[in-house]
């Protein structure tokens, strides 16, 4: 569908703008954080292509909330560890990138419409820091988090992020962090890749590529499709707010184009 990316060239497009642009990142394993393999491999890349950002609203699976929308207001966010027993290691992994209240704050401000309070009672959840480690290994960008509220359709959710654009042009880069596929339950380990994983990744590829976001919005969330790739919606979710911050000047980049574990899309985006 897509060439494969070349960084070198990527970087060269975005050099003369100080425009951020927004991203979406499949972040799957957790231990991918602390992992060498070819996901983590484009995340570091990705971190040197890119323009350097002033701060990075990132909006993350992990961080669901109902009915409102929460922005971390903490000067220094703490690193969660929301996961089960996978590895001693992870538990270890601090990222202690400061936080960004005043950014926050004008976050808050571009959603007055909407039910959205600052918050001082997250982090960076493993969502946000597992890619972030590897996009800024230093943790010197600073970063704050908003929720997803899970209760809102996602023409709403992409209406959210509309509301953020301006802090595209006030050195911001928003970031989201979940998988375009997620099913844990079907987890498998022999490499193989289910034949629905592959048809709903590729369905939202197309409407990545065709610029019809509408498609996604009004995708039946209650088909047999959507039901096997995502039993629960919140992965996709962060996918919808960024959609909401691509205006038609911005070019495509699809990166990171794999199912792991066969239920787990890779798939990345960039609108630059
Ligand atoms: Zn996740």
């Amino acid at each position: 569908m897509t060439q494969p990316i070349t960084f070198d060239a990527l970087q060269d497009r975005l050099r003369p703008s100080d425009r951020m642009p927004v991203m979406f990142l499949g972040h799957g394993n957790p231990l991918n954080a602390i992992t060498d393999n070819p996901w983590a491999d484009d995340w570091e890349a990705m971190g040197r292509a890119l323009p350097r950002p002033r701060a990075i609203l990132c909006i993350s699976a992990h961080w669901m909330t109902r009915g409102e929308t929460l922005v971390d207001v903490q000067k220094e966010p703490p690193t969660i560890h929301d996961f089960g027993p996978i590895s001693p290691r992870l538990f270890e992994v601090q990222y202690p990138a400061p936080g960004d209240p005043e950014t926050a704050r004008a976050a808050l401000a571009l959603l007055a419409d909407e039910a959205c309070h600052g918050s001082q009672e997250w982090g960076l959840d493993h969502g946000a820091w597992s890619v972030l480690c590897r996009l800024y290994p230093e943790a010197d960008v600073p970063v704050f988090q908003m929720s997803i509220d899970i209760s809102k359709s996602f023409a709403d959710q992409i209406e959210t992020g509309r509301r953020l654009g301006a802090l595209r042009d006030q050195g911001v880069l928003v970031l989201g962090s979940g998988n375009i596929v997620h099913n844990l339950p079907d987890m498998q380990f022999d490499g193989g890749v289910y034949d629905w994983a592959e048809e709903f990744d590729t369905l939202v590829a197309q409407a990545l590529v065709d610029r019809d976001f509408d498609r996604l919005a009004g995708v039946d969330r209650d088909s047999a499709l959507f039901r096997r790739a995502h039993p629960t919606p919140d992965h996709l979710m962060p996918a919808l707010y960024c959609l909401g911050l691509v205006d038609n000047r911005d070019t495509l980049t699809l990166f990171n184009e794999g199912i792991d574990l066969g239920c787990t899309s890779m798939r990345s985006f960039l609108f630059s």
